[in-house]
């Protein structure tokens, strides 16, 4: 029989490069990336059903109510969930699931699915993330200012975490993640397959 794909959560406060360290990793199709639903707007370049599905907070609370979210948080003055479906779908399909989420959403998921890994992305230090949120351009001083407290917050909270990386040079910390990822692969809870293959014939 197939195992089941792991479920893996990724946060990191906004600017320390997870999506960029993500984007590396997802060029294999053994991941499944799970598109978030969020109230806020889109960003300069970013499309819906690809970076977002953006929805109204109307349309957002009636997912809720229809138990459509395996989680979902209220950041920076808008609600950001995972829809339950597809997730659901391609753990059941040998996908390994990538929740790219803040510290309440992953803290809901570990309540309900205590076997999914929790991973955190660090920045290299305080001043370099408030540089790289800078260099972005996509927001306002106000919301970069908002941002930068949230970091410091979140950073506090990454002890609940599995696993912590920095994300400094950008190919250390993809090799961190894929060993990380290996790992769990590897890790029997997560694969009696192959032991089980090697007693076939016995
Ligand atoms: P951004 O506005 O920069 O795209 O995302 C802001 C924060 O919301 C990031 O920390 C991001 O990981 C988080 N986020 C994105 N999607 C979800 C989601 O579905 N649920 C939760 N809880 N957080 C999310």
């Amino acid at each position: 029989m197939m195992n089941k794909g792991l479920l893996i959560v990724i946060s990191g406060p906004s600017g320390c490069g997870k999506g960029t360290v993500l984007s590396e990793i997802l060029k294999d199709d053994k991941f499944f990336y799970s598109i978030s639903a969020t109230t806020r707007n889109p960003r300069p370049g970013e499309i819906d059903g690809v970076n977002y599905h953006f929805l109204t907070k109307d349309k957002f609370e009636e997912l809720i109510a229809n138990d459509g979210m395996l989680e979902y948080a209220s950041y920076c003055d808008n609600y950001y969930g995972t829809p339950r479906k597809p997730v659901e779908d391609m753990l059941n399909e040998g996908k390994h699931v990538i929740l790219e989420i803040e510290v309440q959403g992953a803290m809901k998921i570990k309540e309900k699915c205590p076997e999914a890994k929790f991973i955190f992305i660090l920045p290299p230090s305080l001043q370099e993330l408030k540089r790289r949120l800078n260099k972005r351009g996509t927001e306002s001083a106000e919301v970069i200012g908002k941002r930068l407290n949230e970091a410091v917050g979140e950073i506090e909270q990454s002890y609940k975490y599995d696993y912590a990386l920095v994300n400094g040079e950008l190919s250390l910390a993809v090799d961190d993640l894929l060993a990380i990822i290996r790992a769990e692969e590897l890790n029997l809870k997560n694969s009696n397959n192959i032991i089980n293959e090697v007693l076939k014939n016995a």
